[in-house]
């Protein structure tokens, strides 16, 4: 597994414990004015630091919303909490993975952790939030990407925002329901919309930048602060073209052997058909189509029956 240099210095976000909302690390800014409510969402994985960047900067702006309600959370408080620049990839989550635990019968059921304790403080807002961004890195180097869920129209809202290049329209996540796909979200009738984006290594300069401009694109689409304190605020140009990949098929590790036949960092396309791409005990891996595009690869797991990459195809 390749290491990363821990560039970016997680901020100091004990400020923000209490809120106005009854639930620590969750604040709500209120216009008193009619309009939509508009979440985003840092730290659902305690050791993505580009959301706690961008919404520590945010909150030092002291902004009001123009109309409606913006409710910002800082997600997995306990795990970042962790967060050891020494062992920077160990804080992950405490428990278990708190994005895969938003389907109905996982929250309302008998388990408990760290994270699901949290998830049961922080379902209410997710599900009064009529737009949601939800800031996350990757493990490997890997250009931004924006994770539109299982509905063209996560897509769409994702071209409205102008940003990342890479837009992915994936099949969900085998382990359990993601935050960004719980109820309306993840139905194509309802105009509740979320999006989720891995603004790229999780410790690079360069994450925390795209978190920024990610979060102050969202607010003007959704009208909680002018275009041009947006535009003002914004760090990189925009990508000349926004492409839509569509995630076909998970690749599930059968063996505890299954490796990698070259180093991918994600959006590699291969362009045969029938290429090798990984070997898993006696068995090969090869592409299912011509250009077929490695998606989000896990370099670093080695059980059995996790995911170790997703297969897509450029659309457009
Ligand atoms: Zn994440």
């Amino acid at each position: 597994m390749a290491e990363y240099k821990v560039e970016l210095t997680p901020p100091d976000i004990s400020p923000y414990r209490a809120g106005n909302t009854g639930v620590d690390w969750v604040h709500c800014l209120d216009s008193g004015k009619p309009g939509p409510t508009v979440m985003i969402q840092a730290l659902t994985h305690g050791n993505e630091l580009c959301g706690a960047i961008a919404l520590d900067w945010l909150f030092k702006q002291n902004i009001t919303p123009l109309q409606g309600r913006l409710v910002l959370a800082f997600a997995n408080v306990e795990a970042y909490a962790r967060f050891d620049a020494g062992k920077p990839s160990a804080s992950r989550f405490c428990d278990e993975d708190l994005n895969r635990v938003w389907a109905d019968d996982v929250l309302n059921g008998r388990g408990d952790s760290i994270e699901l304790r949290r998830a049961r403080a922080l379902a209410p807002f997710v599900d009064a939030a009529d737009y949601l961004l939800d800031i996350h890195s990757m493990q490997e180097a890997c250009r931004p990407l924006m994770v539109c869920g299982m509905q063209d129209k996560g897509a769409a809202f994702a071209k409205r925002l102008g940003m990342p290049g890479d837009l992915l329209i994936d099949t969900g996540h085998p382990s359990g329901l993601r935050m960004r796909d719980r109820g309306g979200f993840g139905d194509p009738l309802s105009p509740r919309n979320a999006l989720l984006i891995e603004c790229g290594q999780h410790w690079e300069q360069s994450a925390a930048d795209v978190a920024l401009d990610s979060v102050v694109r969202f607010l003007a689409l959704t009208g909680m602060v002018e275009q041009s304190w947006a535009d003002a605020h914004q760090r990189l140009p925009l990508p000349a073209r926004q492409h839509v990949i569509r995630v076909t098929e998970p690749v599930v590790a059968r063996t505890a052997f299954f490796r990698f036949l070259s180093a991918f960092q994600g959006l590699e396309v291969i362009p045969k058909a029938g290429t090798p791409f990984a070997q898993d005990g006696e068995q090969v891996w090869v592409t299912p189509y011509d250009n077929t595009v490695m998606v989000m690869p896990s370099l670093n797991n080695a059980k059995p029956g996790t995911t170790r990459v997703r297969l897509g195809r450029f659309e457009s």
